[in-house]
């Protein structure tokens, strides 16, 4: 891509020079964000269907994210969880009287909120008396992030492999097979960790049958269910949280990337159960909850939960679905997904898609090598829908045609 810009080339140089290369970059810098839409300091415009990845759920410039920013940053930003906050407890209430669960920990990110998660299924079986109750079961195609004991969960050879020795006692069991379940969850088994709705592992539901097989088998075993819905929860789905598509509830459910609106947040929401086998001290963050973000978080929280706003989703997301199918492309093998989060899988790689996407000034992101994911802001209109159908019937074509 031809990069005019000195500022951009500048920026792109000083980032090569000084950032540990853990990101592959396309050639742009961006620099402000209004509605759905993100531009670069040439001021290009990009439609986004990344959201930054998942996150940023009122897209750019939602004018209640940026009073209640404005509102917080002048008072107290950080206090440490030495104190009690207002907006903490606020928040905290709300996302219990919102879900199923009874009581709320925060942390500072998705990888953050799951450590905490098997942290607290470990000390439940702990305080049952259990001795040799450790071993947690994930499934395939899992992403549950970066962290040490995270990517122990997050099966992908490429994200394990430099980091062995790993978290000991993971069992990977098949996504949605419900003898395989079966076969793995036993009395060893302490906590079961699964995603609603798979994201970067290529955007797969959970059927509702082996959510409900999961949630037998914990109890059977007095293992912990965790849901993870970093990624499918809060509104993506069409629903407030993925997991009410199946009526199962789970013992613990993870949340993070769209929480506080691009502010880094994480939580960790569990039934009294749970809550009970935690003292102080057993657990904490310097950062977790702090004023800031969890003033946030509220207004976010309030404005996705909303009945319309989530209708929204459901009928754009729904609107996108059978936009995409309408593709006539030998390109396209299958697309899945709910809400607005919605994955394509090509039957080639995805990568130069997206590269050429940039140049129609489209943002795009994979999710594995073959699939594309949708995961928009949820402020996203059907004509920004015809849009991306255009863009993309136009560069499957050229792609067909190289
Ligand atoms: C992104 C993601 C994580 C990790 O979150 P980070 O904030 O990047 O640590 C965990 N689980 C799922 C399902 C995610 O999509």
């Amino acid at each position: 891509m031809d990069t005019t810009n000195d500022l951009s080339e500048q920026i792109i140089e000083l980032e090569q020079d000084n950032l540990v290369q853990t990101y592959k970059r396309p050639p742009f810098v961006l620099s402000r964000g209004e509605g759905v839409t993100v531009y670069d300091l040439d001021g290009k415009a990009y439609l986004d269907f990344v959201a930054g990845i998942a996150v940023n759920a009122l897209g750019y410039g939602d004018p209640d994210v940026t009073a209640a920013i404005q509102q917080a940053a002048t008072g107290l930003i950080h206090t440490s969880n030495l104190y009690y906050t207002a907006p903490q407890a606020e928040l905290a209430a709300m996302l219990v009287e919102k879900s199923f669960a009874d009581r709320v920990f925060f942390a500072n990110s998705g990888a953050e909120a799951n450590e905490g998660a098997l942290k607290f299924a470990r000390k439940l079986a702990y305080n049952r008396g259990f001795t040799d109750k450790t071993q947690v079961v994930c499934f395939s195609h899992a992403f549950h992030g970066r962290t040490l004991a995270a990517v122990s969960l997050t099966p992908k050879e490429k994200y394990q492999k430099p980091f062995k020795p790993l978290m000991p006692d993971v069992i990977v069991a098949e996504f949605n097979d419900v003898e395989g379940a079966k076969a793995v969850i036993g009395d060893r088994t302490v906590a079961v960790i699964v995603e609603p709705i798979q994201g970067e592992g290529g955007i797969y539901a959970v059927s509702p049958e082996f959510l409900k097989t999961l949630r037998t088998l914990c109890d059977e075993h007095q293992a912990t269910l965790i849901f993870d819905e970093i990624q499918c929860g809060m509104g993506r789905s069409g629903k407030l949280w993925a997991y009410e598509e199946s009526g199962v509830i789970p013992d613990i459910m993870t949340l993070a990337k769209p929480l506080a609106g691009g502010l880094p947040i994480g939580a960790i929401l569990v039934k009294q159960s749970v809550a009970d086998a935690m003292q102080p001290g057993d657990h904490g963050s310097t950062f977790a909850g702090g004023p800031l973000v969890t003033a946030v978080a509220k207004v976010v929280l309030e404005k996705v939960s909303q009945p319309e706003f989530l209708a929204h989703v459901s009928d754009v997301g729904d609107y996108l679905m059978e936009r995409v199918s309408e593709i006539n492309s030998p390109l396209i093998k299958e697309i899945r997904g709910r809400g607005l989060m919605v994955g394509v899988e090509f039957t080639v790689e995805v990568g130069p898609l997206v590269s050429k996407a940039y140049e129609q000034g489209l943002l795009l992101v994979n999710a594995g090598e073959n699939v594309l994911r949708f995961v928009p802001p949820l402020i996203l209109e059907k004509q920004h829908v015809d849009i991306l159908i255009e863009k993309l019937t136009q560069m499957l074509g050229e792609i067909a045609s190289e």
